[in-house]
């Protein structure tokens, strides 16, 4: 289909428009910057702001916005246009490389974590060079790096840039030990699939707490859930298919590889998977798609809920983040290859991504841990809040006999030697059942599946990108020293696979038993986001980064004090949220029905004196002493929220968690109680069925 193709990135500045637009000059010298990572002469950038100017004002574009990526996890942009005033109170419009390659927000309202005390509130943004501009709703949108004047990264893009280069540096020096003078540069790949809820808008208006928080706080189960499994795979109702295909559309204009859509396991729920690049650029598409997916739903007359948990007792929302690393010359280096000297390769990345999810597992644990995604990691739908390798029946035999020396058993009953014999070919199906683990491999790349849906993919991409440039390093210093590569490999390898054994699980995850095994093996098991940020700054963890260049100490921990403050912030608005819900809506509504329900008694009893009233009576009973029970619950979750006491931020989310959310978890339960008893007519809010089956 030539509409697709034409469509195809239309919207987007990218290689092919610059190669038309610019002078060969002009164009040479960005691709030179772009391979060796140089900053931009003003002559370049001139030339480029220009052409892009024209390129999109033809597109009907008037203004530009840098778009960066705050720590808030969200994009941001300010909007200038291209206006600039000549004689006679006319304008032309203008865009100089300078506006092109540097901006300056006022920034001040953006988290920084105490990186940049509000009167100096001026941070700047820089154009990162290697993603394209791209126009969104008539302006031109720049990707840009965000920075305070002291130099610190404010945002996620710096640091998964640097992430991404030390990840390269540390693996082309591997490579060179394999004899590889070829590659020049090593990127990780990445490919998010997306899931999602769609609703009509009419019930998300009448829900306070969808608007105000984006998830139910309240909601009985409904009659029909996802009992019956129908949903998962089923046939698309014409008016989502109609969503998706305005949706795919929208992506393509602004190149997003939007490629597989399906319906999910629950009512309402689906998913969206592109086609992987490299983790910079999935990431821009990823908060890309985010907005999209929200902008289409609202032209459809629907909302789109990213929340990792709008209902509970229903699935909730994850992202996969799937993860490879590949050269420059096009090799997959999580791929088992055919020669004996492309699995030695494939096994040494296989002990370095071992040995790092061992070491780092703390760390791993916390760039999952939002808010929303507490309701999710350890329950019974998604992977459990333990981290564990899952690496499929092949390999883990493969693994083990390297460990014990023993016979690895295929049909011809070969030692292993590596670097020596071939691995068995291992075969991609085998690799992909698992599906309650939280890292597994899945035949040429690792799928992490404890993101969180609503999350930006930056965080867990820079740690694994950070985690494997370490341990990447490591080997290297070891065996660029050896005298005798092949033995030095072997027994580097077999030492690796021994001591972090212990990460690996293939079991089913899900199962009680898991829990207390992974005890028994020391793994760590950080249940809620108020205990695995207290690991965030665990000293380990700031070498690393520090180590690496990837963050520096302070900009380290200022992300944690974000963390913290987003997760304390977010349960009070959620608290603050049902405190409003019940007394103004709830509890009024469940008062009105108790006097329906005592006019009736009245009424009987005055038609028929001697009337048997039990069953109004029953529930007036019921009604009346749940309702006190809510209105207790209540008065102490305001309480709760009003006695915030004062101390670290570890010990106010610790606070939130185990003294106020607690609280809210006994609000709920009175009010769903209630909702269930009181009559659809006075009962404020549409239920769990009415939201869930709101598409027709
Ligand atoms: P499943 O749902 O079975 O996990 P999908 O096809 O829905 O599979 O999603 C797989 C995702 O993994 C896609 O985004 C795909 O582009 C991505 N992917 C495939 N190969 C690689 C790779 N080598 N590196 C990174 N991501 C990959
Ligand atoms: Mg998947």
């Amino acid at each position: 289909m030539s509409k697709v193709t034409e469509m195809f990135g239309s919207l987007v500045f990218n290689e092919e428009v610059m190669r038309q637009r610019l002078s060969g000059a002009c164009y040479q010298g960005w691709k030179t910057c772009i391979a060796e990572g140089k900053p931009l002469t003003l002559e370049i950038a001139n030339e480029i702001a220009n052409a892009m100017k024209d390129w999109a004002i033809e597109k009907g574009a008037t203004h530009y916005t840098h778009w960066f990526q705050p720590m808030t996890g969200v994009t941001a942009e300010k909007h200038d246009s291209f206006i600039t005033p000549i004689e006679n109170g006319k304008v032309m419009m203008q865009f100089s490389g300078k506006e092109l390659v540097r901006g300056e927000p006022d920034a001040s309202s953006f988290p920084s974590g105490g990186l940049r005390a509000t009167f100096e509130a001026r941070g700047y943004t820089a154009w990162d060079p290697t993603a394209f501009a791209f126009i969104k709703d008539g302006s031109l949108c720049i990707p840009t790096v965000f920075c305070s004047y002291g130099g610190h990264a404010l945002d996620k893009k710096t640091p998964l840039l640097r992430s991404m280069d030390e990840l390269s540096r540390q693996a082309v020096r591997i490579m060179r030990l394999f004899g590889d003078e070829g590659v020049k540069r090593v990127m990780p790949q990445v490919g998010p699939e997306q899931e999602y809820f769609l609703i009509d808008k009419s019930v998300y208006e009448q829900r306070e707490d969808l608007i105000l928080t984006g998830r139910t706080l309240f909601g009985a189960k409904p009659p029909k859930g996802q009992e019956l499994d129908d949903h998962y795979f089923g046939s698309i109702k014409p008016r989502i298919a109609a969503y998706m295909a305005d949706l795919d559309e929208e992506l393509w204009k602004l190149g997003v590889l939007a490629k597989t859509k399906h319906n999910e396991v629950a009512p309402a729920q689906h998913e969206l998977a592109p086609i992987y690049t490299d983790a910079n650029t999935a990431c821009d598409h990823n908060q890309l798609t985010m907005e999209v997916m929200k902008k289409v739903a609202e032209r459809h007359g629907m909302v789109c809920l990213l929340h990792e948990k709008p209902f509970a007792g229903v699935n909730g929302s994850g992202k996969h983040n799937n993860w490879s690393i590949s050269t420059d010359t096009g090799l997959n280096l999580f791929k088992p290859g055919s020669t004996p000297s492309q699995n030695a390769r494939f096994l040494l990345f296989l002990a370095a991504f071992i040995k790092g999810v061992d070491e780092y597992q703390e760390m791993l644990r916390c760039t999952v841990a939002i808010p929303g995604n507490d309701h999710r990691l350890g329950a019974q739908e998604a992977p459990p809040a333990i981290i564990s390798i899952f690496l499929g029946d092949e390999l883990e035999a493969v693994v083990e006999s390297i460990i014990k020396g023993t016979e690895y058993v295929d049909q011809g009953k070969r030692k292993l030697d590596i670097g020596v014999a071939a691995l068995p070919r291992i075969s991609q199906d085998n690799t992909d059942r698992n599906r309650t683990s939280p890292l597994a491999f899945t035949g040429n790349k690792f799928e992490f599946r404890m993101l969180g849906s609503s999350q930006s993919i930056s965080g867990p991409n820079i740690a694994l990108n950070t985690i494997m440039a370490e341990e990447l390093s490591q080997f290297a210093d070891v065996l660029e020293k050896a005298d005798d590569f092949n033995e030095a490999l072997s027994s580097l390898i077999k030492e690796t696979f021994t001591a972090h054994q212990r990460i690996i699980f293939n079991g089913n995850g899900y199962e009680d038993a898991w829990v207390q095994e992974a005890e028994k093996r020391g793994l760590a098991n950080l249940t809620c986001t108020a205990d695995a940020l207290k690991t965030y700054l665990l000293p380990q963890n700031v070498e690393l980064f520090v180590k690496h260049g990837v963050y520096t100490k302070e900009e380290f921990t200022a992300r944690s004090e974000t963390h913290f403050e987003n997760y304390c912030k977010v349960i009070s608005i959620e608290a603050n949220t049902m405190v409003d819900m019940v007394k103004r809506d709830i509890y009024p509504a469940v008062c009105a029905f108790m006097s329906e329900v005592a006019g009736t008694i009245t009424s009987k009893k005055a038609a028929l004196a001697d009337i048997d009233c039990s069953v109004e009576e029953k529930l007036l009973r019921e009604l009346s002493s749940l309702s006190k029970e809510l209105m207790v619950q209540c008065a102490a979750l305001e309480e709760a929220i009003a006695k915030v006491p004062e101390g670290t931020l570890a010990e106010e989310a610790h606070y939130y968690k185990y003294t106020v959310f607690a609280t809210m978890e006994k609000v709920r339960a009175a009010a769903d109680a209630l909702e269930v008893i009181t009559s659809a007519e006075f009962w404020p809010y549409p239920s769990y069925a009415e939201i869930l089956f709101s598409i027709k």
